[in-house]
């Protein structure tokens, strides 16, 4: 029997572009706090954030920090290396996590330093924080066991 498949982080070939309604929430990531926006009018959470509230039109944001666990909600695994310097990376688990304390809102993200073959749709998962830069967090997740 061989040794099973462990998702690894994908490749950091990452560029964050940010606004004014989305760098709060990269600013908690290098804090290492999951954070999602919260309409301060009528508390619909909305993510990924946006300028008005799909619920009321109002700007106002509060920023809510989360416990940090979320439900596989979706995932897909990457085997392929469809670009030079991919292998070290491969097999990589892209996913769609759902967050309960923010009304499950759902946050596209990866699930890492798991066996694949474990992993499954509704999935309980952690949040795992990946410093690919010297200023750039990211929010990965990981199996709860
Ligand atoms: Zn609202």
């Amino acid at each position: 029997m061989s040794a099973p498949f462990i998702a690894k982080r994908p490749p950091p070939d990452f560029v964050l572009c940010t606004d004014r309604w989305t760098q709060p929430f990269w600013d908690a990531a290098r804090q290492h706090r999951l954070v999602a926006a919260r309409c301060a009018s009528c508390g619909r959470f909305r993510m990924p954030p946006t300028p008005f509230c799909p619920n009321c039109r109002s700007q106002d944001i509060h920023w809510s920090t989360l416990r940090g666990e979320g439900v596989v909600y979706s995932y897909t695994v990457v085997s392929r290396a469809v670009l030079e310097g991919m292998d070290q990376h491969i097999p990589y688990v892209p996913a769609v996590v759902s967050l309960p304390d923010a009304d499950g809102v759902r946050l596209i993200s990866n699930v890492v330093d798991a066996p694949i073959d474990s992993i499954r749709v509704g999935s309980p998962v952690r949040v795992v924080w990946d410093q690919i830069s010297p200023h750039v967090v990211v929010p990965r997740f990981t199996l709860i066991v």
